[in-house]
């Protein structure tokens, strides 16, 4: 028995348990809560980080996922600074950094993901920097102060982010990457070439197809990018966003099952392999309903909405995760884009709607006759249709001209 007890714990300081929090209590849960997590901060919201938290235009408090005080008013335990270092799932408790133990009746693991690093000459000097937490925004944006020339390493959604935030506050940004376009591993060559475009007229220069060697600096702190090959790139400051990998590691030591994509594995209800303990959010390697299949997959929307079922199997309901994925990416003010669903094994075939010229298109993409997911700048409408193409595995093989036409009527 732990020197203190908890209805139910929540594991990680992120949106999912936040998320699962603020549900268990609008749902009239009247037990105890206690939410544990390592970083000093209250659960904040990650996106703003490379986004207007890190140009400055938004402030902290602006970009926590629930006032401080709604922690106290509602009766949650928040714990801050604090890590679980260690979970028997069998006794149903833990132990705390602060020394102390705590039973549980149900717990949540939603401990989140680590950014990946790389690992080459030089990748300690200064100057180079991860983005995940707050924390590193506030020292990109210190660090970048008096810098001119800024390299990103890496051409997803955050090394784009990254490269239009600070494009407009003036740096100049050169974005390398292993990929021809940009973001086209998530989206595809076609409209990753608009969005490079739109980074490009904005002044945001691109290295495709390329792979990092190695930094190199005079002294301590980075002055130089030397690509494959020998081309070297001139960096005052470097950001690199090469992707991140569950944070796995109470969970393995705790012995819940692990998954083949290095998530915590999970049925449709989020359920691990250990009774009484679920998992949400990044780190979770859950059944999806619309793939038949398990997928990991790291959206804000997504952990929101993993926590908000968890808390409802927990209040009692027997619910699967069967929200569509919902995925958005903000380059400056810009562009924006929004997708729904999810293709971990990619698609077979583009449609295009609406025309790149005029930045107003849907991208369907298609798996066999069904679409998998879309991506849409400035067409929300699409994205409705698209939620509900998906759940009902529609069959679209007779339906590509509706599917390009701006206002094709879909099956
Ligand atoms: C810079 C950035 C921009 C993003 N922008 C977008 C976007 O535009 N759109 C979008 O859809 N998604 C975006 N994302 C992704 C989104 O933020 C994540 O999917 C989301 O934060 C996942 O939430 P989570 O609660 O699962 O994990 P996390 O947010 O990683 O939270 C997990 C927390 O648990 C803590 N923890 C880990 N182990 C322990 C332990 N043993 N004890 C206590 N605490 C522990 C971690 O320190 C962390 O604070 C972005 C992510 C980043 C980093």
């Amino acid at each position: 028995m732990g020197d203190r007890q908890a209805d139910v714990l929540l594991v990680g300081g992120g949106v999912a348990s936040a998320a699962c929090a603020v549900a268990l209590r609008e749902g009239g849960f009247e037990g105890s809560v206690v939410l544990a997590g390592r970083e000093p901060d209250p659960p904040y919201e990650r996106p703003p980080a490379s986004k207007s938290y890190l140009s400055g235009a938004q402030g902290r408090d602006d970009a926590l996922y629930r006032p401080e005080s709604w922690y106290a008013d509602n009766d949650v335990e928040l714990l801050t600074r604090v890590s679980v270092m260690k979970m028997d799932t069998a006794a149903h408790t833990v132990k705390l950094s602060d020394r102390s133990e705590l039973s549980f009746g149900s717990a949540l693991v939603a401990t989140g993901a680590n950014v990946r690093r790389l690992n080459v000459d030089g990748a300690d000097l200064e100057g180079l920097h991860y983005l995940r937490a707050l924390r590193n925004a506030d020292t990109i944006r210190g660090d970048v102060e008096h810098a001119s020339e800024v390299v990103l390493i890496g051409g997803s959604y955050i090394g784009c982010e990254v490269a239009a935030t600070l494009t407009a506050m003036g740096k100049r940004c050169t974005v390398v990457m292993q990929e021809p376009v940009a973001l086209s591993r998530g989206f595809g060559e076609q409209a990753g070439r608009f969005f490079q475009g739109v980074l490009e007229e904005h002044g945001v220069r691109f290295v495709g197809e390329t792979t990092v060697e190695r930094f190199e600096g005079s002294g301590e702190r980075v002055e130089k990018v030397v690509l494959e090959g020998g081309r070297e790139l001139a960096a005052d400051a470097v950001v690199l966003g090469v992707g991140a990998t569950p944070d796995v590691m109470l969970a393995r030591a705790a012995k819940l099952e692990l998954g083949p994509l290095g998530g915590v594995l999970c049925d449709e209800r989020l359920r691990t392999s250990a009774a009484g303990v679920w998992a949400a959010g990044d780190m979770c390697e859950f059944r999806s309903v619309h793939h038949d299949a398990h997928v990991r997959i790291e959206h804000f929307e997504v952990a929101v909405e993993h926590g908000r079922t968890v808390a409802a199997n927990l209040l009692g309901e027997e619910r699967a995760y069967e929200v569509v994925p919902y995925f958005w990416s903000d380059l400056a003010d810009w562009c924006s884009l929004e997708s729904v669903g999810f293709a971990p094994d990619g698609w077979d075939e583009e449609v295009v709607r609406g025309s790149f010229e005029d930045g107003a298109f849907t991208v369907w993409y298609l798996r066999g006759d069904r679409l998998i997911t879309a991506l849409s700048v400035g067409r929300p409408g699409d994205l409705d249709e698209a939620r509900r193409l998906i759940v009902a595995r529609t069959d679209l093989s007779g339906a590509h001209d509706a599917l390009a036409s701006p206002d094709g009527k879909l099956p």
